[in-house]
């Protein structure tokens, strides 16, 4: 059986049959991919402090039948403290959550792995405003998702006079000033 090492940060956990987990772990190699981790709820098994939410490490899987198996790992921040604050939970959630809807299965982008662990340091330290750095997660995000707002030109009529246009939010880019005085009348 040929074994792969990756690099990676535990999404998502669901609990499976009396002892086992599935971990959703977003990967350098793979993008996001579903983990099977043997016995990982049994108070000895020696892959529980990598199952959790968001834990960053190096695992070692291998390819079984409908998804990957958990073989060992190596722990490289738990981000554990995070639970220890309400606040940067939610929001450490909602990054995890915004990246597990947002992206497919086996989609590789190193990006956006890049962009969750440079987040989640962020937000552990504390030495960002939390909406900032939301704000700031969001609109790279969706970037990197391929969905940047079109502001070269207007997103109506093309036109590359935008200097007086306005952004809509709505259109998901500028809008030039003839486009949003048709919308008006
Ligand atoms: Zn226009």
């Amino acid at each position: 059986m040929s074994y792969f090492k990756v690099q990676g940060v535990v999404l998502k956990v669901r609990n499976y049959s009396d002892y086992d987990k599935i971990i959703t772990i977003f990967t350098d190699k793979f993008g996001k991919i579903d983990v099977l981790c043997n016995g990982a709820r049994k108070t000895k098994s020696k892959v529980l402090h990598l199952t959790q939410q968001f834990c960053f490490g190096e695992y070692i899987i291998s390819k079984g039948k409908d998804m990957y198996i958990l073989n060992s790992g190596a722990l490289n921040n738990s981000f554990q403290t995070l639970l220890t604050d309400y606040e940067k939970l939610m929001l450490g959630t909602y990054f995890l959550e915004f990246i597990d809807k947002s992206t497919e299965i086996e989609s590789k982008n190193i990006y956006i792995l890049a962009l969750l662990l440079k987040t989640l340091y962020i937000l552990e330290s504390g030495v960002v405003n939390l909406k900032l750095l939301k704000v700031v997660f969001d609109f790279k995000l969706i970037s990197l998702l391929g969905y940047t707002p079109q502001v070269i030109k207007c997103v109506i009529c093309g036109n590359i006079n935008i200097n007086n246009g306005l952004f809509s939010n709505e259109h998901g880019g500028i809008i030039c000033s003839n486009c949003t005085n048709k919308k008006k009348s």
